[in-house]
């Protein structure tokens, strides 16, 4: 399906309201019935009924048509955070006794959810350093269910061999399931792949504009029907009719805002790269990439995330450059128009908690849609700012 039919129309049923361009927002709990064989019909066929909206609401259901296709999936749900999407998409696939293999350093929550959460319930799990899929054939034992990818993920962008990963779980008859929140479906199409389930934080690009908490799962039907009547309607919880028509406005452009970040964040690893205060940028789609390859093959750009060491004797050089910056936000989240830093050092020094293991020389930047021109002058000013002390 061609992605301006996708972002522009699919799922738009016009005549139905008006002929307005702009979906309605069906700001409705409840749905009434003209008769009782109308009500009996909805009720024999809920996931694609309008009854109540914690199973269906239209204008939430236009946006999963939209996610499903943009992934190559029979069908999405969308939830109230990438989290319930991660926490549901696992959930369905476990029960007591059953081991669940996950990536290495995950989304922190997925690390959460598998720590204390399913363990109470005798799901068990093994991290592994998925870069080298012997790591993970070696963690599969015969309880093995899931295996629990994130590629790249948000932070240092360790990558797993899709196809590899896929053709692994086939072999040993585990669901695969990845956070594909950091390429979105324009740039890594993991069911093409031969991934079962792919999760995502639409809080990010997605939406893109900062104003928007929520999460997708995209599968075979068979999975999201048993994913409906199961997690998603049990927990409940939903997405928002009113949200899901922001997000449906920001689809419009995700082509767009991808682009320019996509492009603007390589021209600035490029600068990072060969700035004598960086020490060394982490970047998938530079050639001082450790997979670079593996990225260029099933990545189709790298986005707006950079990370780099800067080049720090003490945690008081990393400060003086970040209290430096000027037109990066110091926030968590990425994927909006504005451009944020993370600094490492962020996570030592807090009252009452050890320091963090990762070093304070490493920053996270998101580029967002400003002019990259403008980024770098400011990343300039701090650089000859902290060198001067
Ligand atoms: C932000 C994020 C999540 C969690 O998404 P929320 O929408 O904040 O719940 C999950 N995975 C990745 C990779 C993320 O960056």
């Amino acid at each position: 399906m061609d992605l301006d039919y996708i972002l522009n129309h699919l799922g738009e049923d016009r005549e139905d309201y008006y002929n307005a361009v702009s979906p309605p927002i069906i700001q409705s709990s409840n749905f009434a019935f003209a008769n009782l064989d109308a009500f009996r019909e909805a009720i024999a066929n809920e996931a694609n009924a309008t009854i109540y909206t914690r199973g269906n609401n239209p204008t939430v259901r236009m946006l999963c048509k939209k996610i499903a296709a943009l992934e190559q999936a029979e069908d999405a749900l969308v939830v109230g955070s990438g989290s319930a999407a991660i926490s549901m998409a696992i959930m369905s696939q476990v029960k007591a006794g059953d081991h669940v293999v996950c990536v290495q350093k995950p989304y922190a929550w997925t690390t959460k959810l598998l720590e204390n959460i399913l363990g109470r319930f005798g799901v068990s799990h093994s991290f592994v350093d998925a870069r080298d899929i012997s790591e993970i054939e070696a963690a599969i034992t015969p309880s093995t269910t899931l295996l629990m990818l994130e590629s790249p993920n948000s932070l240092t962008f360790e990558l797993q061999d899709l196809e590899a990963c896929a053709e692994l779980a086939k072999k040993h008859g585990l669901v695969s399931c990845i956070d594909n929140s950091y390429c979105t479906p324009l740039y890594q199409k993991p069911i093409e792949m031969g991934i079962d389930i792919v999760v995502h934080s639409g809080t990010k690009y997605l939406n893109g504009h900062s104003d928007v908490v929520f999460g997708a799962i995209c599968a075979n039907r068979e999975i999201i029907e048993k994913i409906f009547h199961g997690e998603y309607m049990t927990l409940g919880g939903i997405m928002s009719p009113h949200d899901a028509a922001l997000v449906i406005r920001g689809l419009r452009t995700l082509p767009l805002r991808l682009d320019r970040s996509s492009r603007s964040a390589e021209r600035i690893a490029n600068f990072l790269a060969e700035h004598p205060m960086v020490e060394s940028i982490i970047y998938p789609h530079h050639p001082s990439f450790p997979q670079y390859d593996l990225a260029r093959k099933q990545m189709q750009a790298a986005g707006g995330l950079i990370s780099f060491h800067l080049k720090a004797p003490d945690i008081e050089t990393s400060e003086r450059f970040f209290h430096a910056l000027e037109r990066f936000l110091l926030a968590v989240s990425w994927g909006g128009h504005e451009s944020l830093v993370m600094p490492t050092a962020a996570f030592h020094k807090i009252p009452g908690q050890e320091d963090s293991p990762l070093p304070w020389t490493l920053f996270r930047l998101y580029i967002g849609l400003e002019d990259p021109d403008w980024l770098m002058e400011d990343l300039s000013r701090a650089f000859e700012k902290c060198k001067q002390g």
